[in-house]
C-alpha cells in the first residue's frame, strides 16, 4: 500500500534531535521473501530507507482523525511522524500494519514507489550522516537534519537570516565568508544572532569565518562560543571590537585585516596568539595622533583635579555608592557564562554588552558610564604576526573603573 504525505524522521539515537522538518514523502508497505517492510522515499532518502515491520516498537494513533500517526522502530532507532494527505488511506494503512503484526497473511502488491517522487538534482547532498556540507548558493533547511555535521560551509550565499537551529548542529567549523548577511540593510542591533546562544554549537564550534560579510559590529553573542580558537573577520567594516571578545579564552588565531579599527581591545594584549593579522586598519599612530591620545588619557587627570578639592567627599563616594542593578546583572551573566537570546533581555541592556569592559586593575566588568578609557601602545604577542607598515606599534584601548581610580588616589 502506498501512502503519500509529509513525513519527518527523528533519529532517537542522537540526543537533542527534536525538531525535524517534515519532507514530502512516500511510504510503502511491501513484502520481500515473506518479510514485511515499510519503505520511505523522500529528498533525504532518495534511494529509500527500509524498516522491518517486526522492528516496530510503538504506534501512536491519538491524532489519526487529523491524518497523523507516529511509528517508532527499534532498529534503526527512528521515530516516524506521518501526516498523510488522505486520512482514509492512513486508516487503511494502519489497519494493514495491525494485520501484519497480528500474524495475518497480508497480501501486498508488488507496486513500487513512483520514480517522480522528489527528485531534485541535489538530493544526495543532504545525507543526514555526512560530516561536511558545502552550500551552493543559499541555506537549505534540510541541512538542519544533518546532525553528524562537523563543518558547514555557507560561503558566497544569500543568507537574509540564519536560522537559530544552526546552533543545534554539532559543528566545529562554520564559514559564512562572502555571504550576504542581514548586516547592512538594517540597524545592526536588530539582527539576532540566536544561533550563537545555543548550547550545542557553543560547545563544539572552534573555527568561525566571517570574512567579507559587511559586518559593522561584532555581536556580543560571540562570547557564548567559548570553544572558539580561530576567528576570521577580515574585509568587514568593524570600527571596534567588543571587550567581550576577551572572554574567548581559547582564541589563538584572529584575522581582522581590512577593517576600520582604531584600537584593539586591551584584554587581548597578553594573549599568546598563534596567528594574528591586524593589517589594513585605521589604527591611530603614536606620533601622528598625539592629540587624540591626549584627549583620552587626560580625562582622568581632569577628574582627579576636580575631586582633589575635597578628599572627604571622595572617600564618601567610594564607600557609599549603591551597586547598580544593571551592572550586577551584567557581571552575573558574564561571570557565570549564562547564554541568552538578545530579544529576551530589555533592549536598553544590549548596548551595555557592546560597550561594557573589564577594568584593567580590578578586572571587574564595568559599564560605560563608570570607567575611563586609556590608550597605550604595545606590540601583541603572536608567532605569526601580520601588520601594516604605517603603524609602528598597536594602540590598545583599556578601561579603568572610577572606583580603582579613586582608590589609587586616596
Ligand atoms: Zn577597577
Amino acid at each position: 500500500m502506498l501512502l503519500n504525505g509529509l513525513i519527518s524522521i527523528q533519529d532517537l539515537s542522537i540526543p537533542g534531535q527534536t525538531q525535524i522538518r517534515p519532507l514530502r514523502s512516500s511510504l510503502l508497505s511491501k513484502q520481500v521473501n515473506g518479510v514485511y517492510f515499510l519503505t520511505i522515499k523522500n529528498s533525504m532518502y532518495p534511494n529509500c530507507i527500509n524498516y522491518k515491520v517486526a522492528d516496530l516498537e510503538a504506534v501512536h494513533t491519538k491524532f489519526v482523525k487529523d491524518g497523523k500517526a507516529t511509528l517508532r522502530f527499534k532498529q534503526p532507532k527512528h521515530q516516524i511522524l506521518l501526516n498523510a494527505d488522505d486520512r482514509n488511506m492512513l486508516f487503511m494503512f494502519l489497519r494493514q500494519i495491525q494485520d501484519i503484526i497480528s500474524g495475518k497473511d497480508v497480501k501486498i502488491g508488488t507496486r513500487q514507489i513512483p520514480k517522480k517522487i522528489p527528485s531534485k538534482k541535489d538530493v544526495n547532498r543532504f545525507d543526514p550522516s555526512a560530516h561536511e556540507f558545502i552550500a551552493a548558493d543559499r541555506f537549505d533547511k534540510r541541512i538542519l537534519n544533518m546532525r553528524q555535521l562537523h563543518s558547514l560551509i555557507l560561503e558566497n550565499c544569500v543568507l537574509p537570516s540564519l536560522p537559530e537551529h544552526i546552533g543545534d548542529l554539532p559543528i566545529s567549523l562554520l564559514s559564512l565568508t562572502g555571504s550576504k548577511l542581514a548586516t547592512a540593510s538594517q540597524y545592526d542591533q536588530d539582527i539576532y544572532w540566536n544561533w550563537m546562544s545555543k548550547n550545542t554549537i557553543s560547545n563544539t564550534l572552534t573555527s568561525l569565518k566571517m570574512d567579507s560579510v559587511n559586518l559593522k559590529i561584532l555581536p556580543f553573542e560571540i562570547m557564548f562560543l567559548k570553544k572558539l580558537q580561530d576567528l576570521s573577520l577580515a574585509k568587514n567594516k568593524l570600527i571596534n571590537l567588543p571587550q567581550c571578545i576577551g572572554e574567548l579564552k581559547k582564541l589563538h588565531t584572529l584575522s581582522i585585516s581590512d577593517n576600520l579599527l582604531r584600537f584593539m581591545p586591551d584584554n587581548l594584549i597578553n594573549k599568546q596568539f598563534k596567528s594574528l593579522d591586524v593589517s589594513n586598519n585605521h589604527f591611530i599612530n603614536e606620533q601622528r595622533d598625539a592629540e587624540i591620545i591626549n584627549n583620552f588619557n587626560s580625562k582622568v587627570y581632569e577628574y582627579n583635579k576636580n575631586k582633589q578639592v575635597n578628599k572627604v567627599e571622595r572617600i564618601k563616594t567610594v564607600n557609599t555608592n549603591c551597586i547598580n542593578l544593571v551592572l550586577l546583572t551584567i557581571r552575573s551573566i558574564i561571570n557565570n557564562s549564562i547564554r541568552f537570546y538578545r530579544q529576551e533581555i530589555p533592549r536598553t541592556l544590549w548596548r551595555y554588552f557592546d560597550a561594557a569592559g573589564r577594568c584593567r586593575k580590578c578586572e571587574q566588568f564595568v559599564l560605560p558610564q563608570a570607567y575611563f578609557e586609556f590608550i597605550h601602545f604595545k606590540n601583541p604577542q603572536a608567532i605569526d604576526y601580520q601588520w601594516s607598515n604605517y603603524i609602528t606599534v598597536v594602540p590598545w584601548l583599556s578601561f579603568e573603573c572610577y572606583k580603582c581610580i579613586e582608590l589609587s588616589c586616596l
